[in-house]
């Protein structure tokens, strides 16, 4: 065999990059991949894995207050971001080599390298060495857009965020996302006088509008000013001298909105979208089909317009979360490898948005289910034990979307500390087609707060059915 001949060479090594090439190699074949940064990808190395160490960070500034309220006397003490940063990177670092540990384990051939397509079965490294595959397999993510205007060069995007040498005094985060709302909350944690501006009329557009409400409460409780319906259109340095954690150049920044307010702060983060990573890899050149802001086409098996070329995770624009990419990949292997031809199932996929309380989230909104058929709605919000007992205000609220025809739970929105957790299980019952009976039948766990998903009785409102019926 030519070293350099492979079955396989995948392009990406993050999460569906990663995944691919090593249970491809465990089926048998003869797998490189090729990573042109560091192994992990977005979720390892700066995104999801960070970003969750940061809401732990984050977290503890609630905490001596929640502790007074039980008898406990301490202070907020200094947030040391310096050492957070070394112990994070720390991890990061540890991660990255668990991850080169298991394709090594796995006999995948890396190469540390970018590489694009030169050809029918051909990859084609920097440096120019080129490599031989039967099968490519595109999985290079995505990466953050900044919106054009003027002065977005002047400004942070998520990637940078994990970098910052020191935090800033002040920030404005740009969007209305899960990033935005995530960062947000994160860095008003930490001590950060932070604005939010969207441009739709609340953030999270898209999710479940009472939930968004019960969110964007919660995001103005951390002291976070939210400007919906207003976006940057133009950012420019000041010339002054932030006090600390200034904007590229050491400067201020002065922001001009739609709205024709102009602010000052010391960074700007635009969390305005993701776009995939397809630009540059000789996909257009090798005849592979690609859609709107350049995701790669693929039908349900994940093959691209070119027999041979395959595309898995956030390059193809599907669903762009981890476990997805994950599914993909293995679903690619099962078709491609294992002569097993295996569809990833995109309905029903639950999520979390990591904001203090988190949102976890499955299934159709209320607005959305109302345009089914007729829809009965479970929701209650109260202020639960742990906080409540400490006289913290802070609400959760927990909905169920029930269509009024099948009785089958259509939706389920959680917005409570651990809602991350809590959707996770529900989304089980969801995905299985749990009725609201079966719900109901389930014995509440008491006392917690998801008890309430299962001890709510009466609808607070019903569409679409008609009054007697
Ligand atoms: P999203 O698509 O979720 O949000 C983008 C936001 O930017 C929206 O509020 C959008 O507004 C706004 N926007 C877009 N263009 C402009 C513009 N030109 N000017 C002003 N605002 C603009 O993207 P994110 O970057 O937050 O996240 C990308 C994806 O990554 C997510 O969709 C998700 O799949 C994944 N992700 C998942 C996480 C999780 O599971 N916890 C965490 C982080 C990311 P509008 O709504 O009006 O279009």
């Amino acid at each position: 065999m030519n070293e350099r001949e492979f079955d396989l060479v995948v392009i990406g090594g993050g999460s569906g990059g990663v995944r691919a090439a090593r249970v491809a190699a465990e089926a048998g074949a003869r797998v490189a991949l090729a990573e042109e940064d560091r192994m992990g990808g977005t979720c390892v190395i700066r995104g999801c894995v960070p970003k969750k160490l940061m809401v732990y960070a984050s977290s503890f500034a609630d905490l001596p207050a929640e502790a007074r309220g039980y008898g406990w006397d301490f202070g907020v003490g200094r947030f040391d971001w310096g050492a957070f940063r070394t112990r994070l990177h720390g991890e990061l670092a540890r991660l990255e080599s668990v991850y080169r540990r298991l394709l090594d384990g796995s006999g995948v051939t890396v190469f540390d390298a970018r590489a694009r397509v030169a050809g029918p079965g051909a990859v084609e490294l920097a440096g120019g060495q080129v490599i031989r595959a039967r099968e490519i397999l595109i999985a290079t993510g995505g990466r953050p857009e900044r919106p054009e205007v003027p002065g977005a060069d002047l400004c942070l995007v998520s990637d940078d965020v994990f970098d910052l040498t020191e935090l800033p005094e002040s920030l404005l985060v740009v969007g209305g996302g899960y990033i935005a709302c995530e960062m947000a909350s994160i860095m008003a944690g930490l001590g950060v006088e932070v604005t939010l501006m969207c441009r739709a009329g609340q953030v999270l557009r898209g999710f479940d509008d009472e939930a968004r409400e019960v969110v964007a409460a919660g995001l103005r409780a951390q002291g976070i000013a939210i400007v919906p319906g207003t976006a940057p259109v133009g950012i420019a340095r000041t010339g002054g001298v932030a006090r600390t954690g200034g904007g590229a150049g050491g400067g201020a920044l002065r922001v001009r909105d739609s709205a024709g307010a102009e602010r000052v702060v010391a960074q700007v983060l635009l969390a305005t979208g993701r776009r995939p990573n397809s630009a540059g890899l000789g996909l257009a050149e090798a005849g592979v089909r690609l859609g709107p802001g350049g995701a790669v086409v693929v039908d349900s098996h994940s093959r691209t317009s070119v027999p041979g070329i395959w595309a898995v995770g956030d390059v193809t624009g599907r669903v762009n979360l981890t476990p997805v990419a994950i599914r993909e990949a293995m679903a690619f292997v099962e078709t491609a490898f294992r002569g097993n031809p295996t569809q990833v199932d995109h309905e029903l996929i639950a999520s979390a948005v990591f904001t203090r309380p988190e949102f976890g989230t499955v299934g159709l909104t209320e607005e959305e289910a109302r345009a089914t058929g007729p829809v009965e709605i479970y929701a209650t919000s109260f202020k639960p034990m742990r906080s409540g007992f400490a006289g913290g205000e802070a609400k959760v609220h927990m909905k169920l979307v029930v269509s009024a025809t099948t009785r089958r739970v259509l939706g389920c929105h959680i917005v409570a500390p651990e809602a991350g957790e809590m959707i996770q299980l529900a989304a089980i019952a969801v995905k299985m087609g749990a009725t609201k009976e079966d719900f109901d039948r389930t014995c509440a766990v008491h006392p917690t707060m998801a008890e309430e998903l299962v001890t709510m009785r009466r609808p607070v409102r019903s569409w679409g059915i008609e009054a007697g019926a």
